[in-house]
Formats: structure tokens, sequence, C-alpha cells
């Protein structure tokens, strides 16, 4: 049976740090689905429809990895898809203790998932769609964070009326 996983995330935006671990997961499972949560209770920048597009353009070349948007829980969502598997990046300590909570409430509610985190390569610890996003606000250079569209759409956002 083919080993279906999803990568759920906010990916506001995609940065290089979930590129990386998009792409290890695509060689550990058969089909990776990048997972956009379409309403996360956080301020966003880039709308619904900006950040699948850029997703699904970072992705266009990997046979194996598809992009969907979703809301809801995201153990339901795993669960309409077929999918037994949820994929989580750890960078820092701090990110243990949130996403230990989570594994363990995602556990509670659908115990047939499995939570699978990844360790970020190193030069992507302190890579996050938040350091991005106050790095180009304040005019900066966020080459080697992004990729290259994504920082031209960063750029944009924060361009002064
Ligand atoms: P959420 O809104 O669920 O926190 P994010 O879009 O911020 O989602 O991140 C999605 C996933 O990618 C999370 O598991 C997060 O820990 C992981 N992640 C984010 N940045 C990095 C990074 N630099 N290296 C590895 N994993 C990362």
């Amino acid at each position: 049976m083919s080993k279906r996983a999803i990568f759920p995330g906010s990916f506001d935006p995609i940065h290089n740090g979930h590129i990386d671990i998009a792409r290890r997961a695509a060689d550990i499972f058969d089909e990776l689905i990048v997972c956009i949560y379409a309403t996360p209770q956080k301020n966003l920048l880039f709308s619904f429809e900006e950040r699948m597009e850029m997703a699904q353009r970072v992705f266009e070349d990997i046979p194996n990895i598809t992009v969907e948007g979703y809301t809801g829980l995201t153990v339901d969502y795993a669960r309409k898809i077929g999918a037994k598997v949820m994929v989580r990046g750890l960078r820092v300590f701090s990110d243990f203790d949130y996403e230990f909570r989570m594994a363990l409430a995602n556990k509670k509610l659908a115990p047939d998932i499995e939570t699978v985190s990844l360790i970020t390569t190193h030069q992507y610890t302190f890579v996050s769609s938040s350091t991005v996003k106050e790095v180009a606000s304040l005019g900066g250079d966020v080459t080697g964070m992004v990729p290259t569209f994504v920082r031209d759409a960063l750029m944009k956002k924060y361009l002064p009326a």
C-alpha cells in the first residue's frame, strides 16, 4: 500500500526551511501533500490563494508532492484524504514544547494517525515565516531564506505606499 503523508501549516509565506522538510519527507513517503490551512488564528500577510499559488509553484517539479488547502481539524483532513502520517518540522527547543503538545492532542483525537517530526537542516534553524516577514518589512534582504519569487512577493507587499 502506498504511504501518503501530509505536511500541514500556514505557509505565510513558504520558506526554505519548509521546502527542505517537504523534500526530505517526499523521499521517505510515497506521496506528500502540503496542506495549507486556510484560516489560521494568526495575522496573515498573504491570502489563502497567494499562499497556495506560491507553494504550488515551489513544488511543481516534484511529482510526489501536491498542494491542497483545508479548514477544520488537521487530523480530520488527513483521514479524509487517507493519510496516516502528519509531518512536522522542528527547529529549536521552543518548537518542541508546542509540537509535543500538538502531537499528543492529535493522537488523542486520532489514534490512527502518527506525527513524524523531522529536525531542520542547520542553516534553516533561524528561518521562520515571521522572521522572513519582519526582515522584509524593514527592507532587509531575505535571499537564501525564501525562493526568489517569494522574495519578490514580499518586497511588493512592503513597498512604500
Ligand atoms: P504552523 O502555522 O502550523 O506553525 P508553519 O507554516 O509556521 O505552520 O510551519 C509548518 C511546519 O513547518 C511546522 O511544523 C513548523 O515547525 C515547520 N517549520 C517552520 N520553519 C521551519 C524550519 N526553518 N525548519 C524546519 N521546520 C520548520
